[in-house]
């Protein structure tokens, strides 16, 4: 089991922060609309690992197709640092955007294939 860490991490201008406890163990590399426009590689997290520190009155939510998942962007700096989305059960899930975390290496993150477009 790979370990648990609690990152930090934000948006580009610094309005947005977060905490996530995570063991970055599932990244994806998702095939699906908007995970492919925005270069999207997702962790999800239990609601309760994920923390906002910052800038809630900033984030600008993006819906689209089955409106499941509210994308959180960065009213500034237009960076999506999250969504808060819904597994098909209805338990509730953050799809954290692993790019902004604070210090990622992103070629050092092994990526898991996501067939989101055929979901
Ligand atoms: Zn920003």
């Amino acid at each position: 089991m790979p370990d648990q860490r609690t990152f930090t991490g934000g948006c580009h201008c610094g309005l947005v922060r977060y905490e996530c406890t995570s063991d970055l163990a599932m990244v994806t590399a998702c095939n699906c609309s908007i995970c492919t426009k925005k270069g999207l590689h997702i962790t999800f997290v239990e609601p309760q690992r994920f923390r906002l520190c910052a800038g809630e009155d900033s984030l600008k939510e993006y819906k689209f197709n089955r409106h499941v998942i509210a994308h959180q962007m960065c009213s500034e700096c237009g960076v999506e640092t999250f969504a808060r989305g819904q597994k098909p059960d209805g338990t509730r899930v953050i799809a954290v955007n692993v790019a902004t975390i604070d210090g990622i290496d992103l070629s050092t993150i092994k990526m898991t294939p996501f067939d989101g477009k055929n979901m």
